[in-house]
């Protein structure tokens, strides 16, 4: 019996019939008589689609869910009510996923320079399983928490992925030894061996060179004597975009090189950390125009010589798209009219800045759209990954709102709940 009710923001049954956008019109509707504040609508029934997508495809990989990438509470409980572990980077990940029922063994601290208090608390709350990639972090661990169940992290080839993590995080191969012997010294269990191919990988002999590579740290570490059972292979994952054919592509090959170098009779335990994966397509941003100017543009650029519409958005690189930033999968964010736009309606070059007063908060330019006006809306599609979880305070404007959505069927077969706290729309 699960519970997903939530104090402050209820989570809404879809009645049969309406669809996402049928609740974004609804939402717009009565905005309009109120405030402008950008929303975001999350479809809870995506992130069960790719759920059932993943056990399908992965079925030995139990999938822990990297906390960062999104931590909104409906999200973890839906993803909890679907006993996926969850992966957590700091002490305020691990609160709260235990504040919403989550079991320490399903938990895995995956960090691999950790503050000395963050451990101790992990330790406090019998959150065993942490990864480590040097040595400093052994002696941390020896000390407040020397029962832990450890996973070295190894750095592996992420040349081909977007967001890159080897050059920050992971053992290189030629230093594990003398790593794992340290963790014999002191004492340490090592169970397992982790690696991160990078976010948004696009070669899935990535994840097989790791794969082999992590049967060698395995081999190793058993000779050490140590008894290896955990295997972890990351995050990485995605499903829009140029990535739509990926996963399936990425399944085939982990599972071949899993039967390869991990024989199922093997009795390993594999799990993964993927984030992007689960959330990414389930968010929609709504947000709303708020000022507009018209300009002659006189820079060369695609709009050089001509009129130039300048819209003000009222969330930006400081709020939900910062991801715009650092996510070369949100470089190029295409917001779209929520109102009909006929195809005979000419198009203006436009520029869409964010609300704030610095002139790095900008959307997107030489955007080719409709004519816009103030009070209109646009929606951001995929706006789930690295979104609601790297937004600032900075002049303080309001944060997107979450309005959580789930179908009745959904509700019902996936999640069992008394009081639920929700509401029919
Ligand atoms: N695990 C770790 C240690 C990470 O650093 C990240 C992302 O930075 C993830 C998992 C999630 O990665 P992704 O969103 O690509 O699945």
């Amino acid at each position: 019996m699960h519970d997903l009710s939530l104090e402050r923001n209820p989570i809404e049954i879809l009645e049969t019939g309406r669809s996402i956008s049928d609740i974004i019109d609804g939402k717009i509707r009565q905005l309009y008589s109120g405030s402008e504040e950008p929303f975001y609508v999350v479809n809870l029934d995506n992130i069960l689609e790719r759920h059932l997508q993943w056990i399908s495809l992965l079925p030995r990989v139990k999938p822990f869910y990297a906390v960062k990438c999104n931590n909104t509470t409906a999200v973890l409980k839906m993803l909890s009510a679907l006993d996926t572990g969850f992966d957590c980077a700091s002490k305020a990940e691990i609160e709260l996923a235990l504040s919403l029922g989550v079991k320490p063994d399903d938990i895995i601290y995956a960090h691999t320079t950790k503050p000395l208090s963050h451990i101790r608390y992990a330790c406090a709350h019998r959150v065993n399983l942490m990864t480590f990639d040097n040595e400093e972090e052994l002696l941390k661990i020896s000390l407040v928490h020397p029962q832990a169940k450890l996973v070295i992290r190894i750095a592996v080839d992420d040349s081909k992925s977007m967001v890159r993590l080897s050059p920050k995080f992971g053992a290189r191969l030629p230093t594990v030894r003398q790593l794992l012997g340290r963790a014999r010294e002191l004492n340490l269990e090592v169970v397992g061996v982790s690696f991160h191919v990078g976010s948004g990988c696009t070669r899935s002999s990535a994840f097989r060179q790791a794969i082999e590579d992590a049967r060698r740290v395995f081999d190793v570490a058993s000779v050490l004597g140590f008894q290896m059972r955990l295997l972890d292979i990351g995050g990485g994952f995605s499903k829009i975009g140029d990535f739509q054919e990926k996963f399936e592509e990425f399944s085939e090959v982990i599972n071949g090189s899993l039967d390869e170098f991990f024989p199922p009779v093997s009795g390993l335990e594999v799990i993964a950390e993927p984030g992007r994966y689960y959330v990414e397509s389930a968010f929609t941003l709504a947000v709303n125009v708020i000022a507009k100017r018209v300009v002659v543009e006189d820079r060369a650029n695609k709009c050089a010589g001509v009129r130039v519409m300048m819209y003000y958005i009222n969330d930006g690189v400081y709020g939900s798209m910062s991801c715009i930033t650092f996510d070369p999968a949100h470089s190029k964010l295409e917001p779209y009219p929520h109102r009909a736009v006929k195809k005979s309606e000419p198009r203006y070059c436009s520029v869409i800045w964010g609300p704030t007063c610095d002139s790095i908060d900008k959307i997107t330019e030489s955007y080719w759209i409709p004519e816009l006006y103030v009070g209109d809306w646009l929606l951001v599609d995929n706006m789930g990954a690295y979104t609601v979880s790297v937004t600032t305070d900075f002049n303080s404007f309001e944060k997107a709102h979450i309005y959580t959505v789930v179908t009745a069927e959904t509700w019902h077969t996936t999640i069992t709940a008394g009081d639920c706290g929700c509401t029919e729309i």
